[in-house]
């Protein structure tokens, strides 16, 4: 049912309104006052709000402005009702943003009339608003769910048609049914790609992809990963014979392979190394599986390639490299080997320093610095990330917390949040306790999390993500465009800003193609209500680009490394709001 709010102090003419609109079945609410009228246009939203002029404590024109400042309630069709018809008030009324003015007396076939048209109009734009979006989508669709390079599906894809795949297998008769995951790459392929160039490298990876394709039937798979990282999905009935199915397929590569192939006017020969796992006996998860595939890919390579491998367990025992870090990353805490670095955040808006992001780094004793990429995903793995994390949370908010006792300006801070983080039961109840003992206004607060996160168990994460932003938290989605997710899937979150990952700011001014992405990116993330900041800006052009598209922040080289605590303080206390990273 249509639902209108009348905001009107005259009791008479808002019963004779109340009655009329009622006989005409719509759900009526009403309120005696601009207050209360507002306080219920933000409770209710209605579809249609009819608001005299002249009330006392909150007259219309407030009513109007305040609703048009709320995203919520700023597109509701608003036609004044009043007995002033001067010109002036008229046009006040407009410029506000009124829809429409009924001046008193009206007849009932000018009230319906104009409540209709209003209708009418914002069902049109909705419909618009609607089929831009899905035509926005659709583009981005192909881009986000395709390589650029190779033009193969990418993660995204796979997983899709893994889930699907494994559908069909569990409702058929499983058991006679398998679904074999390949890793492949190119042998010694930085060494072609340092001789040959960059460009022949990319060539080569097209010619891999071709391959490939050859190779395959219509039902396969083929999937490009990352560099020189394909993944190929076969099925197959002929359980009983998986292993003698997979090496004649195999084979059957690494032969198209030995052809050789000519770039750059040059006749290379180049081999390949396959790794192999089975759905379901050695794992039924996309992400083991391919992990599984990978580490006898990695094993055949490191037996001089060109040929394949079945992932068996023994590829699990772990490095003592490896070994050696996750025992000192366990001391690293209580040895005060870690620091939280600060990258600075610019608006594109105001050119001025807004916030900045944390960064943990861990300062080893024997081997200097070591990145996060390389350390957080041990620590993941032997459950670190927990003490590791919230200690990191708790530096940069109650640093943040100090800074902004120091500057009129505020810092928004936001902190990464790993993917078993996620997981922690009481994560919400931990964010609390952070936020009050250090005294930061959540606010402030951005928890950086990747799509891959909500994949696993979307309903339980949805849970957790109204949780944490009920504490006054903001959300983000990090790396946008290299994980598994859509636009439109991401909806559904309560997520406040999105990070264009840097991968399509690269280049932006002179690629096209990125270009055109991170465009769409932009727009569409608008229409859906989320801040855009676009990461891994490096160059002036980048910045340039990205404010012309409307883009609201960057984060990047460009502006700054991320820097210790001291440092980034200086800069943003000392930045005077002068613009002066804008022409
Ligand atoms: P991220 O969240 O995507 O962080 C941005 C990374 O991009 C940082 O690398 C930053 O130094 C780098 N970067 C910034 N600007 C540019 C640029 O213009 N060009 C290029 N090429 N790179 C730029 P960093 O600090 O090595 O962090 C790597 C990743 O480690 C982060 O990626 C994040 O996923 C993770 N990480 C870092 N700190 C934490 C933490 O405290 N907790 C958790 N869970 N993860 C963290
Ligand atoms: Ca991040
Ligand atoms: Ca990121």
């Amino acid at each position: 049912m249509t639902k209108v709010l009348i905001i009107e102090d005259e009791e008479l003419v808002r019963e004779n309104l109340l009655e009329l609109l009622d006989a005409e079945g719509f759900d009526v609410i009403t309120a005696e006052n601009g207050l209360v009228g507002s306080r219920l246009a933000q409770e209710q939203i209605p579809d249609l709000i009819l608001c005299d002029v002249m009330m006392p404590e909150m007259d219309g024109y407030a009513v109007l402005e305040w609703l048009r400042q709320n995203p919520e309630t700023a597109t509701i069709p608003f036609i004044f009702l009043t007995a002033k018809a001067a010109k002036s008030d008229f046009r006040q009324g407009m410029e506000l943003g009124a829809d429409d003015y009924l001046t008193k007396p009206f007849t009932r076939a000018e009230l319906l009339g104009a409540i209709n048209s209003r209708l009418k109009k914002k069902a049109l734009i909705q419909a618009h608003h609607h089929h831009q979006i899905s035509q926005l989508e659709e583009k981005l669709k192909y881009v986000l769910d395709h390589d650029r390079l190779t033009d193969l599906p990418n993660r995204l894809s796979l997983r899709e048609n893994f889930t699907r795949i494994v559908g069909n297998i569990s409702t058929t008769s499983r058991n006679n049914h398998l679904l074999i995951v390949m890793c492949l790459a190119v042998d010694r392929f930085s060494r072609i790609n340092e001789t040959l160039g960059h460009s022949s490298g990319d060539s080569l990876q097209k010619i891999a992809a071709q391959r490939l394709l050859d190779c395959v039937n219509s039902d396969d798979l083929v999937a490009y990963l990352s560099t020189n990282r394909f993944a190929i999905l076969l099925t197959s009935d002929r359980y009983e014979s998986k292993e003698f199915y997979a090496s004649e397929f195999a084979r059957q590569i690494l032969d198209r392979f030995s052809k050789s192939c000519t770039i750059n006017n040059q006749e290379v020969f180049v081999t390949a190394s396959i790794g192999i796992s089975f759905y379901p006996q050695n794992s039924i998860e996309l992400e083991s599986l391919l992990g599984q595939a990978n580490l006898a890919m990695d094993y055949a390579a490191s037996q001089g390639g060109n040929q394949f491998q079945f992932y068996t367990p023994a590829f699990n025992i772990q490095s003592s490299d490896r070994l050696v870090l996750e025992t000192d990353l366990r001391y690293a805490l209580a040895r005060e080997e870690l620091i939280v670095y600060y990258q600075p955040r610019l608006s594109l808006k105001t050119g001025e320093i807004v916030g900045a992001e944390a960064l943990v780094r861990w300062l080893h004793p024997k081997r200097g610095l070591i990145s996060p990429s390389k350390f957080i995903p041990i620590a993941e793995e032997s459950g670190e990330i927990f003490p590791i994390g919230e200690w990191v949370w708790r530096t940069a908010c109650r640093q943040v917390a100090s800074w902004n006792l120091l500057r009129a300006e505020p810092c928004q801070i936001a902190v990464n949040l790993s993917a078993r983080q996620f997981g922690q039961i009481d994560l919400p109840n931990h964010l609390e306790d952070i936020l009050l003992e250090t005294g930061l206004n959540p606010r402030y607060l951005e928890l950086e999390l990747t799509e891959s996160i909500l994949v696993q168990n979307p309903l339980l994460a949805k849970q957790k993500m109204e949780a944490i932003k009920s504490l006054g938290v903001q959300l983000a989605i990090d790396d946008f465009g290299t994980g598994y997710a859509s636009l439109s899937y991401l909806q559904q979150f309560p997520f406040d800003i999105l990070k264009i990952d840097r991968c399509f700011v690269h280049n932006l001014s002179d690629e096209a193609k990125n270009a055109a992405i991170a465009i769409a990116i932009v727009q569409m993330a608008h229409k859906l209500n989320f801040k855009v900041i676009a990461e891994g800006v490096e160059t002036q052009a980048e910045l340039d680009f990205l404010r012309e598209h409307d883009c609201d922040e960057i984060q990047g080289y460009f502006l700054s490394h991320p820097l210790s605590a001291e440092r980034f303080f200086q800069l943003f206390i000392t930045e005077k709001s002068n613009n002066f990273y804008f022409d």
